[in-house]
């Protein structure tokens, strides 16, 4: 078994003694999509002792394009992306302790998941979450990688509590619905995602083995126009988060309707409901439009949207951007 890191244990800067730092670590990654799938396989690759993989999603064709953990069978047997990278990863590295989480990160649920974690791994596709994650970090003294990509280009940092600036420096708040690009109307290629997933692990494994050398900086890519930037960003004096306001952790409401990124879908989110019973809802919903489920989701398609509902209450409705549809359908069919 020492072998299988025999050629990251021989590079002097992890050695033996960097190998046995990362057989101790526990990281989270927070989605698992292209950058998530990246980061996932590189650490898991690596022997970090324990990794938690949360995500919310299901897979869907288009993901393959650069979703490097998913093939078609993942797809016809309608995984979620928390259980398909799970299997995929078990196969990779059986040493490692791996837990795929079929969750939405939210208020309600942050904190005990990233609870005890070394580093959390940004993989997620929008800006609340990151903001959400960020006021969890610094509350919890936990480091975090951002990384974002777009097109062809890509963005990451550190955000390392008392060290660096937070994400919440850099970004006051969140920008308003139609300006900030989105893989839906930008798209994206798999070079840069790979690249900015691979700029992560490298973070990682520094933060994790306590390297000298970890970017206090912002790199930003362009694989397409081949240009690399590094630049140094400030802690604002009156940033909230830094000064222990947490704003996006203390938001607590109740359902919350997201529209997903890329998807025409809308997720809902129920925090407040107990435990969904699917052959209950399955029998319920029957006579009504086409159910389907297995142990991770049902399916209910109806009104020329499709449901999905996850154990936990929380929803998707696909083939709408509508939030006010979506919640009609979700209060109609599955219930507040
Ligand atoms: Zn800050």
């Amino acid at each position: 078994m020492t072998d299988r890191y025999s050629r990251q244990t021989i590079f002097p800067q992890i050695g033996n003694k960097g190998q046995q730092k990362l057989s101790g670590s526990f990281v989270v990654i927070a989605g698992c999509g292209a950058l998530g799938t990246v980061t996932a396989s590189a650490l898991v690759r690596a022997g970090v002792g324990r990794i938690r993989i949360i995500d919310r999603d299901f897979i869907e064709f288009h993901n393959l394009q650069r979703q490097f953990l998913f093939d078609e069978e993942d797809i016809n047997n309608q995984l979620p992306k928390a259980v398909a990278a799970q299997r995929h990863l078990e196969k990779i590295n059986s040493s490692v302790s791996i837990e795929g989480v079929v969750a939405d990160v939210n208020y309600s649920n942050v904190e005990s998941l990233i609870k005890g974690a070394n580093l959390i791994v940004d993989g997620s596709d929008n800006f609340e979450t990151r903001l959400l994650v960020n006021d969890a970090c610094l509350k919890h003294r936990i480091p975090w990688i951002y990384g974002g990509a777009i097109a062809s280009s890509g963005m990451t940092m550190n955000i390392i509590p008392d060290v660096t600036p937070c994400f919440r420096c850099r970004l006051p708040k969140l920008p308003s619905e139609g300006v900030a690009l989105t893989c839906d109307t930008a798209g994206v290629i798999s070079p840069a995602t790979m690249t900015i997933g691979a700029l992560q692990s490298a973070e990682a494994l520094k933060i994790l083995t306590g390297s000298k050398k970890v970017n206090h900086d912002v790199l930003m890519v362009d694989v397409w126009e081949d240009t690399f930037l590094k630049f140094k960003s400030r802690r604002r004096t009156d940033c909230p988060a830094c000064s222990g306001t947490y704003d996006f952790l203390d938001a607590r409401h109740g359902t919350v309707t997201t529209i997903l990124c890329g998807q025409n879908a809308v997720q809902i989110l129920n925090p407040d409901r107990k435990k969904v019973s699917f052959k209950q809802l399955a029998k319920q919903l029957e006579s009504l439009g086409r159910v389907s489920y297995n142990e991770f989701m049902l399916t209910f398609e109806v009104d020329h949207c499709e449901l999905m509902v996850f154990p936990d209450g929380r929803a998707i409705v696909k083939n709408t951007n509508d939030e006010a549809r979506a919640r009609s359908l979700y209060a109609k069919y599955i219930g507040m």
